[in-house]
C-alpha cells in the first residue's frame, strides 16, 4: 500500500495504524502505484494548544475522510507525543471505520504491552472503573477490552509491589525441538543432523551458566524466577535436564526462587522419568501445549502429536507433583472452527490447570499456512473472535483470572494473547518480562539479556547469536562473549550505584 504523511508524523505509528485496516499490508516506496493499491495520507497540524491530524483514505471501496482535534496536557500519561498520536490514531480509526463499517476493538492500541498504559493509570491511583474509562476516552477501545486490560493490569500492579530493586531473573535457551511445527517462526533445531549438535550446545551452555550466575552474584543480585524455554527444553534426555537444572540450583537461592519454569511445550516428549527429575530439582511450574485437541487439525499443522499425548502428559505432570501446570491453546488456527476450538476449551479446563494461555494464531513465516488463513484477512477476527471471547468468558467462570497479555502483528483479527491463572498460580516471569519489571538475564542461543534501570528510563538490550552454530562458534570469538559481560556490568554501574 502507499503510506503519504505530512507534518510531525512519526512514520512507523502510521504504518501500525495502516496495519489496523490493512493487515499485513507492506510499504514498499519502490512499488508501482496500479490502481488497486490502497492510498492513505496522513497529516499533523500544530493548531492553538494543539494538534490536528487528518487521515483521507483511498481504496477500490471508495475514499473516506477524517480529522481529529486533542489538546496538548503536561501531566503524564499524555505527554505531547501521545496526545499526538491519539490524535492521528482517532482520525484513522474513524476514517477506516467509515470506509470497512468495523471499529478494531484494540482502538488505537497498536504496541505488544497494551497493560503497560492501564498500569500508568492505575499507578497514578485511578480505580479500576476510572482507568477503564480513560483506556477507552483515550485509546477508543472498547469497554469489553478496557476492562480485560484493567483486571490485568491491576493483577500485575499488585505483583510488582512484592519485587525489590535487587531481584533479577534468568532465560535459558534450548532452541532444539523433535520435529518442527508448520507455523513455526522461532529459530529451533529439529533435523536429526542439527540435533547431533545438543551435546556440544549444553556443555557450551554450562560454561555459560557459571559466567552469568558468577556476574549476577558480582552484582549482588538474587534471582527471583528461572525460565527455560525454547524450542522445547524436554527434548534433552533426563539425564541431560538433571545436569542442567542442578547446575543451575548450584547458583539459586531456593529462600529467594519464587518460580522455576520448564517449558515442556511438546507433550511428545514428555516422559515420567522427566517429570521426576524436574520436580525433584525444583521445577514449580510446567508448559504443556496441545494448541488444540482437534486432532485432524494438530496434523494439519505439522504438530506431530495427538490430543492423546497431551491427557498422558498432563496426567504424568499431575501425578508426578508438579505444582503448577500451564496449557497453550491457539484461537484461530487455520480450518479449525468455533465449534473445534470451544470443545478444546472445555476439555482444558476441566483438568483444572493452575495456568491456561490463549494465544491467537499468527502467521510469520509459512506461506502455506498464509495461504489457507484468509481469516487472517478479516478485519473483525470473524470465527476466531468468538473464540477469543469464548475462551476468556470460559476461564473466568471457571474461577480463573487473567493475568498477562501481549499483542502481536500478524494475529487473525488482530486479537490478543492473554493468560489465566487460578489465584495464586500467577505466572510471575511472564508478567515480569512482558511488563520489564526488573532486568532479564538471558544464556544460550538466540537469548536476549534484557536490563531494566531503576525508576524508569531506557532498557537496553544485549543479544547473544541467534543459531546454535553461531553460538558455539562464539568459543572462537571470546572478546564477543567478554564484550556481553562488561556491558552488563557497564550498564549496572551507571544505573545501579
Ligand atoms: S514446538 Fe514450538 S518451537 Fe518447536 S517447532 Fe513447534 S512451534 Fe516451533
Amino acid at each position: 500500500m502507499k503510506l503519504i504523511t505530512e507534518g510531525n508524523v512519526n512514520k512507523y505509528y502510521a504504518q501500525a495504524l495502516c496495519l489496523l485496516f490493512f493487515p499485513t499490508s507492506k510499504f514498499s516506496e519502490s512499488e508501482p502505484l496500479l490502481p488497486s493499491t490502497p492510498v492513505v495520507k496522513m497529516t499533523m497540524t500544530e493548531v492553538e494548544s494543539g494538534v490536528r491530524a487528518t487521515v483521507k483514505i483511498k481504496t477500490e471501496l471508495g475514499e473516506s475522510y477524517a480529522e481529529a482535534f486533542r489538546h496538548y496536557e503536561s501531566s503524564e500519561p499524555l505527554s505531547r507525543r501521545r496526545t499526538e498520536h491519539i490524535a492521528l490514531g482517532a482520525a484513522m480509526l474513524e476514517a477506516g471505520s467509515k470506509l470497512f463499517g468495523d471499529t478494531p476493538a484494540w482502538g488505537l492500541l497498536t504496541g505488544v504491552r497494551p497493560a503497560k498504559i492501564a498500569r500508568q493509570y492505575i499507578e497514578r491511583g485511578l480505580d479500576d472503573k476510572a482507568t477503564a474509562r480513560e483506556l477507552t476516552a483515550n485509546y477508543l477501545i472498547n469497554p469489553k477490552k478496557a476492562a480485560l486490560l484493567t483486571a490485568i493490569a491491576r493483577n500485575e500492579h499488585n505483583i510488582a509491589k512484592t519485587l525489590e530493586d535487587n531481584m533479577c531473573s534468568v532465560y535459558i535457551s534450548i532452541p532444539f525441538c523433535p520435529t518442527r511445527c508448520a507455523y513455526c517462526s522461532f529459530v529451533s533445531y529439529a533435523t536429526k543432523r542439527l540435533l547431533s549438535l545438543i551435546p556440544a550446545y549444553l556443555e557450551r551452555l554450562h560454561r555459560d551458566i557459571d559466567r552469568m550466575f558468577g556476574l549476577i552474584r558480582e552484582l549482588g543480585l538474587r534471582v527471583v524466577t528461572v525460565y527455560i524455554g525454547g524450542g522445547t527444553p524436554t527434548i534433552l534426555s533426563a539425564e541431560q535436564l538433571r545436569e542442567l537444572l542442578e547446575h543451575i540450583g548450584c547458583y539459586v537461592d531456593p529462600s529467594d526462587l519464587r518460580e522455576l519454569t520448564l517449558e515442556a511445550g511438546r507433550p511428545d516428549t514428555i516422559t515420567a522419568e522427566k517429570i521426576a527429575v524436574a520436580v525433584g530439582c525444583g521445577v514449580s511450574r510446567i508448559s504443556i501445549n496441545p494448541q488444540t485437541l482437534n486432532n485432524a487439525i494438530l496434523e494439519a499443522i505439522g504438530r506431530k502429536h495427538t490430543a492423546e499425548d497431551f491427557y498422558r502428559a498432563f496426567t504424568l505432570a499431575r501425578e508426578g507433583g508438579v505444582k503448577t501446570i500451564n496449557c497453550d491453546l491457539i484461537a484461530g488456527l487455520p480450518s479449525e472452527r468455533f465449534s473445534s476450538f470451544s470443545r478444546s476449551v472445555d476439555a482444558v479446563l476441566k483438568l483444572r490447570p493452575e495456568n491456561v494461555t490463549f494465544h491467537t494464531f499468527c502467521v510469520k513465516k509459512s506461506a502455506d499456512l498464509i495461504r489457507d488463513c484468509t481469516e487472517l484477512y478479516l478485519r473483525n477476527g470473524g470465527d476466531t473472535s468468538k473464540c477469543v471471547d469464548y475462551s476468556q468468558l470460559k476461564a473466568k467462570n471457571a474461577g480463573y483470572v487473567p493475568y498477562y497479555i501481549y499483542r502481536q502483528k500478524n494475529t487473525v483479527g488482530n486479537l490478543e494473547n492473554v493468560g489465566f491463572a487460578l489465584r495464586g498460580y500467577e505466572g510471575l516471569y511472564n508478567i515480569i518480562m512482558m511488563e520489564e519489571l526488573h532486568s532479564v538475564f538471558a544464556i544460550g542461543a538466540g537469548g536476549i539479556t534484557k536490563l531494566v534501570p531503576k525508576n524508569g528510563g531506557r532498557i537496553e538490550r544485549v543479544a547473544v547469536p541467534k543459531y546454535p552454530y553461531e553460538y558455539l562458534d562464539m568459543d572462537k570469538n571470546p572478546e564477543a562473549m567478554y564484550a556481553i559481560y562488561d556491558k552488563i556490568r557497564k550498564f549496572y554501574e551507571e544505573n545501579f550505584k
